[in-house]
């Protein structure tokens, strides 16, 4: 059977979000994250943090700094290769090569060629409508986390989203339980 993941948006999702952030000291995960990738990647789930960086187009900061970021992330979340991969797209609304940006599947179709997945048996996790968009597009089951909505994504996430997640925990418990059944 083709390989299933999980993938993850970044901000407000794993990490606090702190606009553009640069600086890996200010990387504060939230709660009750590092539990639930530790119990995703157990049972043996790929972990795929898809992520809109535009602050990179907008020359705010550096593709290094995104990386040092997701580095300091990765060693708070349990170490180096809890996560798979990582994909940005670093353009800025408007720019050229714009179109990976979140709601556009194509990262996590990028994701599915490189690494072998089943976006069908796969999962997209975020806190806003993009991320939901994003992985309904692809055919993935989607979880709004609801930790960190933006207020006018509220209602429409709820509508979109094949599941609705209070906290980590039930977002985790959640994906465990469907993964043995394949939509
Ligand atoms: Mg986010």
């Amino acid at each position: 059977m083709a390989k299933a993941a999980v993938f993850l948006d970044r901000d407000d999702t794993l990490i606090e979000n702190v606009p553009y952030l640069g600086d890996p000291t200010q990387v504060q995960l939230l709660p009750g994250a590092k539990e639930a990738i530790t119990r995703l990647h157990q049972a043996g789930l790929l972990l795929i943090v898809v992520s809109n960086q535009s602050g990179v187009g907008r020359g705010l900061i550096s593709k290094a700094q995104v990386h040092s970021v997701d580095a300091k992330m990765e060693e708070l979340l349990g170490g180096k290769g809890i996560i798979t991969a990582f994909s940005h797209c670093y353009a800025a609304p408007g720019d050229p090569y714009d179109e990976r940006r979140k709601p556009s599947p194509l990262m996590l179709q990028e994701a599915a060629t490189e690494h072998g997945l089943s976006l069908n048996n796969s999962f997209m996790v975020g806190n806003r409508l993009s991320d939901i968009q994003s992985g309904a597009s692809a055919g993935c089951r989607t979880i709004i986390l609801e930790l960190r909505i933006p207020p006018e994504d509220v209602k429409a996430c709820a509508e979109l989203a094949t599941f609705s997640a209070k906290n980590w925990p039930e977002a985790s418990a959640w994906i465990l339980k469907s993964k043995e059944s394949p939509q």
